[in-house]
């Protein structure tokens, strides 16, 4: 007999050529029978029964190419392609496309360091992508391939912009920016990390005011919310995204500043405590700040503070126990409830993306207020009854508690305190002085930025017409080339002055186009919807073939994205659909999100010298191991430790199978068909009992993405195959080792499609996923139930083929019947068989 040798480097490019050659995973948008809604009525289940047809939407989020591809894409993609394998053979047409989100800043670092243009090092990464993904053998449709830095997609992601713009939905506005001076970049809320740094460099972000394109996302707060409810999403990413669109009522209350004639509306929770204000806070963001100190001896001192706080963290700045700074503006507001006189104060502990940016302050009611107010010497007044609270001073205060209202008005006081919030809320909004209004965290979503390498905004200004959008026939306005790559707080687009120079559409006059190009999250908030039609040179879509596709059955992704990424392309879907472009409201309608691989008990990184590099791994072990392996250390959703000795187990057990299945069909053992349990012996029946629980096994652990315990169960079957190889019928192990190989398909796709062929002559990914006989999985052993004197005393495995007195036996020795039995004699044993054993003692 020959020796059997497993060698991946031979197998996989072997089976990936078979695929190359002849586009097997590339589906077509022709429609199918329309079986999409039954399938839907059954999540994470999705695959038709007796080959009935149904489409089915997989997708892993897009990767960002820079550099090699990391472990963490192994991961992505591993799991997305197991499940793309399942539903296909599940009887599922399954689209499973690939792209880049390919602008963005470290292409753009890369050309400023070394001066190679971006689109250079961002082509030559995915190319490398592009390689390794093959080499993974991922089952992809390449013929839907795009990146977004290709005119062909961000001319339609221009499209989308001018959709918004005229729908309202994107607008220009002043605003206090966070800017980060090392990138020399506004950066999103999102992008800066709780410490106040940029999430891509670490440098501490400034505040700069400048003209900024913004989304109104904040219109879509309550569906963004309320929606959550209708998705499959794992229940920590949706709180996630509650905590980020962060909705609370209350009223918004508005304070007017007589001297200058402005009035300053303010959110709060808590209109019952508003008698209780006795001054006002902006934060040192708000743009009025300076202009209110403005000739009143204070500007100096609101100009330096206002520098001083801005460089202070969000997070100490909304620290309760930090000792309150701040200083007055030399201005008073009035309390529209009492007409009183409040003096105005700028401190940091306001936030300006909190509410309107200002607040009325009670300090007889809240910490904070009530901490700055007694280091400014400021009164604090009590308007609402309770017992003292801890922490509280001799008088109790601040007190955070319900109560009954005093100090307030005559027709308020005596009222509980909800109640009166209630009444005072009405009160406000018959005297036109305020309202009952929900505030949310959200704010709208800031996409300009003053870099290159991005999607340039598709807008020109004319000294005539404004703001003109560029004509759609016009798109794509292309990047231009540029020398220079160097921000200098302003886009390096400002600097190609032949791009920027142009004609209105208008009015023909000379005109300037935008400078700043599109925050990459744009890009990426739309791809989903151009892999259904990614060649269409007229239109972003057809409609069709959205509606073939669309949305996503099981989209795949790390966590990281779950406010920015996710929020955003479920806003852009909702937008799209009120403009009539799409006839859906959710994107992804099931999410997973993968855990980290680590290594050394931390996040693998370049730095700390840890990483494992896919590429590597292939070369020396082959893709079926690095895939098998990586679903196989833990499960996918959590995070998981890498290990070389784990690896070279999994790559054993693939070794292992490949040469069992490789001898065995030398053999002749065919593996096509399933032996006749009927005339079985006993070795025999084990395995194909084994060989079905893990049918079983495997079908159920994939429908719940329990990968790890999925190729457990083969690795089991496995070694049930060694240990009977020699005592069983040459069927029964062929049978066994096909099943093990189609099973483990979807993990190690070369390794199974190479032993399924030789058992079979068939090619497993054309095979229906197998279904386990009902029959052989009825269990050999069923728990006995063991009493004394009628009392259940112990629980104990019986095998079905027990007699009486096998039974009466284990009943006896059980350890919890023999301390109730306690040497008494027995006088009498009743066996209900396959249930019971009752001992009866005296
Ligand atoms: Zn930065
Ligand atoms: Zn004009």
């Amino acid at each position: 007999m020959a020796e059997h040798r497993y060698d991946p480097h031979e197998i996989e490019p072997r089976w990936q050529a078979v695929w190359a050659n002849e586009r097997t995973w590339e589906v077509s948008n022709e429609p199918l029978e329309d079986t999409r809604a039954e399938l839907r009525a059954a999540p994470g289940a999705s695959g038709a029964q007796g080959g009935r047809a149904s489409d089915s939407y997989v997708l892993e989020m897009l990767p960002y190419p820079s550099g090699e591809p990391h472990i963490g894409h192994l991961k992505t993609y591993s799991v997305g392609d197991a499940i793309a394998h399942f539903r296909r053979r599940r009887g599922a047409r399954v689209l499973h496309p690939m792209g880049y989100d390919a602008f963005g800043l470290p292409a753009e670092n890369h050309a400023i360091k070394t001066g190679v243009h971006p689109r250079d090092s961002t082509a030559e990464s995915i190319a490398s992508f592009r390689r390794q993904f093959h080499s993974w053998g991922i089952s992809i449709d390449w013929s839907r391939e795009l990146a977004t830095d290709e005119p062909s997609y961000y001319r339609w992601t221009q499209w989308i912009f001018l959709e918004l713009f005229r729908a309202g939905l994107a607008y220009r506005k002043e605003a206090a920016v966070k800017w980060c001076p090392n990138d020399q970049t506004v950066l999103a809320n999102e992008q800066v990390d709780a410490e106040g740094r940029c999430e891509r460099c670490g440098a501490l972000v400034e505040v700069k005011q400048l003209e900024q394109w913004f989304f109104r996302i904040t219109d879509y707060a309550e569906r963004l919310l309320g929606d959550l409810d209708e998705i499959d999403w794992p229940e920590h990413v949706k709180t996630m995204q509650r905590n980020w669109i962060g909705r609370s009522e209350g009223a918004e209350v508005t304070f007017r500043c007589e001297e200058l004639g402005v009035d300053y509306p303010v959110f709060t929770t808590r209109p019952d405590t508003l008698f209780g204000a006795t001054f006002f806070v902006m934060a040192p963001e708000h743009p009025d700040v300076a202009r209110l100190a403005l000739g009143t001896g204070h500007e100096h001192a609101v100009r330096e503070y206002v520098n001083r706080a801005l460089n202070e963290t969000n997070e100490e700045r909304g620290n309760a126990e930090k000792p309150k700074t701040g200083v007055p503006l030399g201005r008073t507001v009035t309390n529209p409830v009492n007409g009183e006189q409040i003096p105005m104060y700028v401190a940091d502990y306001v936030l300006m993306e909190y509410g309107t940016g200002a607040i009325m302050a009670v300090p007889g009611h809240d910490e904070r207020d009530y901490a700055f107010a007694r280091a400014f010497e400021l009164p604090v007044r009590r308007v609402i009854e309770g017992a003292p609270e801890d922490g509280g001073d001799e008088q109790g205060l601040p007190y955070a508690g319900d109560g009954a209202l005093v100090n307030s008005r005559p027709d308020f006081d005596g009222l509980p305190n909800r109640e009166a919030l209630r009444a005072i809320v009405s009160w406000l909004d018959r005297e036109g002085k305020g309202h009952a209004s929900v505030n949310y965290r959200l704010r709208d979503w800031l996409v300009s930025r003053q870099r290159y390498w991005g999607t340039p905004i598709p807008i020109v200004y004319c000294e005539r017409c404004g703001i003109v959008p560029v004509p759609v026939e016009q798109l794509p306005v292309e990047l231009p080339e540029i020398e220079d790559y160097t921000p200098m707080g302003r886009s390096p687009l400002a600097g190609a002055e032949g791009w920027v120079n142009t004609s209105c559409p208008q009015c023909g006059g000379s005109a300037r186009r935008e400078t700043d190009t599109m925050d990459t999250f744009v890009d990426s908030s739309w791809y989903f919807l151009r892999y259904c039609d990614a060649r269409n040179e007229r239109a972003a879509w057809d409609p069709a073939a959205l509606r073939q596709w669309l949305p996503v059955d099981q989209y795949i992704g790390g966590v990281e994205h779950a406010i920015l990424h996710l929020m955003y392309a479920r806003f852009f879907t909702k937008a799209l659909a009120d403009l009539g472009q799409l006839d859906f409201q959710e994107p992804f309608q099931a999410l997973f999100t993968q855990g980290m691989v680590t290594k050394d008990g931390a996040k693998m990184s370049k730095s700390k010298g840890n990483v494992v590099s896919p590429a590597a791994i292939v070369e020396r072990m082959g893709a079926d191991t690095a895939r098998c392996y990586i679903l196989f250390v833990g499960p996918p959703d959590q995070d998981a430790e890498w290990s070389d000795e784990g690896m070279e187990g999994v790559h054993r057990f693939l070794s292992r199978l490949w040469r069992l299945a490789a001898e065995t069909a030398e053999r002749g053992g065919a593996g096509d068909h399933s032996p006749s349990a009927a005339d079985l012996g006993e070795d025999d029946l084990t395995l194909l009992r084994k060989t079905h629980w893990a049918i079983d096994k495997v079908s159920g652990d994939l429908r719940r993405f329990a990968f790890n315990t999925a190729i457990a169960a083969v690795m089991e079957l496995l070694n049930d195959c060694s240990r009977l190889r020699d005592s069983v019928e040459l069927q029964t192990l062929g049978f066994a080792l096909a099943s093990a190989a189609s099973l483990l398909f979807p993990f190690a796709p070369h390794v199974s499609a190479d032993a399924y062929e030789r058992l079979t002559s068939e090619r497993v990914w054309e095979q229906p996923w197998p279904d386990a006989e009902e029959s052989l999985l009825e269990s050999d052993s069923y728990e006995l139930v063991c009493q004394v004197n009628g009392k259940v005393r112990d629980r104990v495995q019986a095998s079905a083929g027990a007699g009486s007195e096998e039974l009466k036996d284990l009943c006896r020795a059980a350890p919890n019947v023999i301390a109730h039995v306690d040497g008494r004699e027995i006088v009498k044993e009743i066996v209900v068989p396959g249930k019971l054993v009752n001992l009866v003692v005296r």
